[in-house]
């Protein structure tokens, strides 16, 4: 056998073996993940991420523990300790459920307890100069923060920040049609000494370069995720702008140039559904015509939210590998898709299950965890602080692994908070992971490189 991709070190640390029990039985761990192509045999382990290659008869060998407990004896035969090491295989009374909370409870630990907030994602307006086909925050009211609400804001970051620099993250609506705010915000972080930097979620119809060359040298403007809907023609009538003799496909591709000539990295976040998608192979040529060296650009193929929870949500991620594949071989760089890097264990989903380092901030001032905003979700306001300390402290829980997620290899990948706690969180999350997982490992034996610019640090 042969490690063909490294584990996570920090989780390999604490759960591999040094030695193994000789009177015990052994079975094969919930974390694996077990693919066969044309003759080659590859075994992940989805807590570690770490993939092995096996022989044939190292396969045959697993694939009689996959049915049925083994003895210390049958390990030794077929020389795959190893495997027993490294906890692919594991004793039949071992809880790895346990063991998966205990690494997380571990990492966190020695990440130290930072106390204060380090991410503000905060939204300047819900206000839009689209409207998109497909816009989830349809039927939001429409509305701008004020100036006061936005001193209120600097005044509420200054006091609760963790002392370092602080991340703003520009969310909405259309971030940049509460530009005054944004300027506002910075400025007065600035005259106050707070270190900041930023980043923003916008379709940057509404970016020029002096506001590029504004971004990078008051907001700190470091990373922007723009999102497109594929081909021109499908791009304006999805974007459906209020003014498209202003605001259109092209002006978009100019603002792109902008921000990346600046050294502002920019993620083209390409919405796809079954009626686009025959158009994007096409589109993806055009992108990499338009964006000659590439500098600065990433870009991910994502299904709408909507289409996630459709019938043929899977056929549409089939496709989506695909392009992504022919997106390598045009060397367009990837970023990752909205979720996480599969390379390293997440101790937390998002900044909704990490409410004690990361807040998100209404035009009113009201904290919630999540940027799609669900009502349910917020514990209080800038102005009067925590308002519903229960609301906080569930908030503030550790999610408890739901049923099915107890029972799946995928669980190290999705947390237990994103099954119950994400309001992304679709159906046929199992056969999307195992799409996923197979996509990798395939590319893993061609020596594609999987690696993608990772859209989130830790939090
Ligand atoms: S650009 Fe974003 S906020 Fe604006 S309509 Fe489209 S999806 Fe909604
Ligand atoms: S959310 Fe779905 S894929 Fe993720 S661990 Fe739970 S069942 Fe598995
Ligand atoms: S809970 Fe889901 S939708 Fe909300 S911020 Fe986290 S990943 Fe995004």
């Amino acid at each position: 056998m042969n490690i063909i991709k490294n584990g996570d070190s920090r989780v390999t640390k604490i759960i591999n073996k040094k030695k193994l029990n000789d009177e015990a039985e052994y079975r094969l761990s919930i974390y694996t993940y077990l693919y066969s192509e044309k003759g080659r045999y590859l075994i992940q382990n989805t807590l570690t991420f770490e993939v092995i290659e096996l022989t044939e008869q190292e396969w045959n060998a697993v694939q009689k523990i996959k049915i049925m407990p083994v003895s210390y004896d049958y390990i030794v035969k077929n020389v795959i300790e190893q495997l027993a090491m490294s906890r692919y295989i594991v004793e039949m009374d071992y809880d790895e459920i346990k063991q998966y909370q205990e690494t997380v409870f571990l990492l966190k630990t020695m990440a130290g307890n930072k106390k204060g907030l380090r991410s503000y994602t905060i939204f300047p307006t819900t206000g839009c100069n689209a409207r998109c086909i497909y816009c989830y925050e349809e039927g939001y009211a429409v509305k701008t923060m004020t100036t006061e609400t936005a001193d209120r804001l600097v005044d509420f970051i200054s006091k609760t920040r963790y002392n370092d620099t602080v991340k703003l993250k520009w969310f909405g609506g259309e971030p940049l049609a509460g530009l005054n705010i944004i300027r506002h915000i910075c400025k007065a972080l600035y005259e106050k000494g707070i270190p900041y930097r930023s980043t923003m979620t916008t379709n940057a119809s509404l970016m020029t370069k002096e506001l590029a060359n504004e971004a990078k040298e008051l907001w700190h403007l470091e990373k922007v995720q723009v999102s497109l809907d594929g081909a021109k023609e499908d791009y304006t009538l999805r974007k459906n702008y209020y003014n498209p003799e202003k605001h259109n496909y092209d002006v978009v591709m100019k603002a792109i140039h902008y921000l990346a000539d600046e050294g502002i990295k920019v993620n083209l976040r390409v919405n796809v559904d079954l009626n686009n998608i025959e158009h994007i192979s096409e589109f993806l040529q055009d992108i990499e015509k338009e964006f000659d060296d590439m500098e600065n650009i990433y870009l991910y193929i994502a299904p709408l939210f909507q289409e996630q929870h459709g019938e043929h949500c899977i056929d549409l991620y089939q496709e989506i590998f695909k392009l992504t594949d022919l997106q390598n071989e045009l060397d367009i760089p990837k970023s990752t898709n909205g979720e996480h890097q599969t390379f390293r264990i997440r101790t937390n989903y998002c900044m909704a299950d990490n409410v004690d380092n990361c807040i998100v901030i209404t035009p009113d001032g009201v904290f919630n965890n999540c940027e799609h905003l669900p009502e349910a979700q917020s514990w209080g306001n800038i102005f009067d602080g925590v308002t519903d300390k229960a609301k906080f402290d569930e908030l503030n829980q550790p999610a408890k692994v739901d049923e099915k997620c107890a029972k799946c290899p995928f669980l190290p990948e999705c947390t237990p908070f994103y099954k119950n706690g994400c309001p992304g969180w679709f159906e046929k999350c199992y056969e999307y992971h195992c799409l996923k997982t197979e996509h990798d490992m395939h590319n893993l034996l061609k020596g594609v490189n999987a690696e993608a610019e990772d859209d989130d640090e830790e939090l």
